[in-house]
């Protein structure tokens, strides 16, 4: 495959400028322009659930880069500039203003959106989401102390709003249809502790479907729970049950897609000249696409190999982090692919870590407050040696010397 002269990068998220990085660090010389719908430097998602809501960052605090980096390393951002489609067979993409730019790789970068609830009213704009700044900026606007914040969806993002709210003094109620949620992702153990302490912390938890949503006056939500067990009345509602890929730049160019742009080492889509990365993307042979931080930056690290046709680095096993009630939350693994497991330190205490495995290998890990043990797990599980459960949990061996065999 002869070497690109020109890359268009769709998106200016975390995955998009990571491949650019890596294209520079490979060696990459030619044309490298970044086409991105939001306005502004690009900037880091994960703490606009955070700092932002809690009002210590503001947007220059959480640049993904400086400005003057985009300069030195020659990478053009065509910022507040949608692309309408990619047309790969003809070695381009159209902007939303109809003009064609050539290109002759593209990197689809477009993360995804977030889901809404699938009820009447759910698509009210009083229903709020988190994904983008100014989505952050609105909502913390509303976080006032004794306001009424109710959040559907006690996942990542909407434990982390949850616990945000609480914290600046907000009545925070929390819905989520499922008793434990996150345990298919992190295990009963750790999913139960992080779930319980939202009631410690002063919200109100309730394990319910919603059945709509209404809005009787301006400036009140009523969340109509499953079964008409109860009207929660808010003053500010907030959802986060996930979101959809952002794939119909890649259903148009006829790109193989299903729960994802699917692609294969590399990055590789089903054209030769298109590559996906970040949220966006699910690799070939994997269930689901990981939605994390980490595997964005691996991603565009991947991608540049691959648009290079360089040697790709062996991916580690997925790992992200996610805090709440000044407590981190790490895994690394699928915990669902575990068989049985192994706790080390005392659920009690709050801070513990639950591992998982198949057979006499460790395959993923969980845990409050213990990053050491996730450090070490990571390698375990990379490096796929035979472990002793009963090492596993105790507190007295160094987990390091279980890597050595
Ligand atoms: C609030 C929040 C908190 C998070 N916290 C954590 C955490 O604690 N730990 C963790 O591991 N992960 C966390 N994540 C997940 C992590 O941030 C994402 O996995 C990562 O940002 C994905 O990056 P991306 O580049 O794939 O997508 P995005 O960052 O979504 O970037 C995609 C960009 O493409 C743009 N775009 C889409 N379509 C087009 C188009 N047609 N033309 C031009 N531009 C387009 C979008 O507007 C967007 O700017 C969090 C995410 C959010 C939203």
């Amino acid at each position: 495959m002869s070497s690109p002269r020109r890359v268009a990068v769709v998106g200016a998220g975390l995955a998009a400028v990571s491949t650019c990085d890596a294209l520079r660090a490979q060696g990459y010389d030619g044309e490298l322009v970044l086409y991105c719908d939001e306005r502004g430097l690009p900037y880091d998602r994960p703490p606009l659930s955070k700092d932002v809501l809690l009002g210590k960052s503001g947007r220059d605090d959480i640049l993904l880069r400086p400005e003057q980096w985009y300069e030195g390393q020659r990478v053009g951002l065509r910022d507040g500039t949608p692309v309408r489609a990619i047309r790969p067979r003809e070695s381009g993409i159209e902007l939303a203003d109809g003009s064609v730019v050539g290109a002759d790789r593209v990197v689809l970068a477009t993360g995804g959106t977030p889901r809404t609830l699938p009820v009447p009213g759910g698509d009210d704009p009083a229903v709020r989401v988190l994904r983008t700044w100014e989505d952050a900026e609105r909502l913390r606007e509303r976080l006032l102390p004794d306001a009424r914040v109710t959040v559907v969806g006690a996942g990542l993002i909407g434990a982390e709003t949850a616990a945000v709210a609480v914290a600046l003094g907000c009545r925070v109620t929390l819905v989520d249809p499922v008793p434990v949620p996150l345990a298919a992702v992190v295990g009963e153990g750790v999913a139960r502790a992080l779930h319980s302490r939202h009631t410690a912390e002063g919200i109100e938890v309730i394990t319910s479907g919603v059945e709509r949503v209404e809005r009787p006056a301006a400036g009140e939500v009523l969340v109509h729970l499953a079964g008409g067990s109860r009207v929660v009345a808010a003053d500010t509602v907030v959802v986060g049950i996930g979101i959809r890929p952002a794939t119909g730049l890649a259903e148009a160019a006829g790109l193989r897609v299903d729960n994802g742009v699917v692609v294969h080492a590399g990055q590789r889509t089903s054209h030769p000249n298109v590559f996906a990365v970040g949220d966006v993307a699910r690799l070939d042979g994997h269930r689901v696409r990981h939605e994390h931080w980490e595997a964005a930056q691996q991603g565009g690290e991947a991608a540049a190999s691959g648009i290079l046709g360089r040697p790709l680095q062996q991916a580690g096993a997925p790992w992200f982090w996610s805090d709440r009630h000044g407590s981190r939350l790490e895994a690394v693994g699928t915990m669902a692919d575990a068989e049985r497991t192994a706790v080390r330190g005392a659920p009690d205490s709050g801070a513990f870590t639950v591992f998982g495995l198949r057979g006499d290998r460790l395959v993923a890990a969980a845990a409050i407050d213990r990053a050491r043990d996730i450090k070490a797990a990571r390698r375990l599980v990379d490096r796929g040696v035979a472990v002793d459960p009963a090492r596993l949990a105790d507190e007295g061996v160094d987990l390091r010397t279980l890597l050595k065999r």
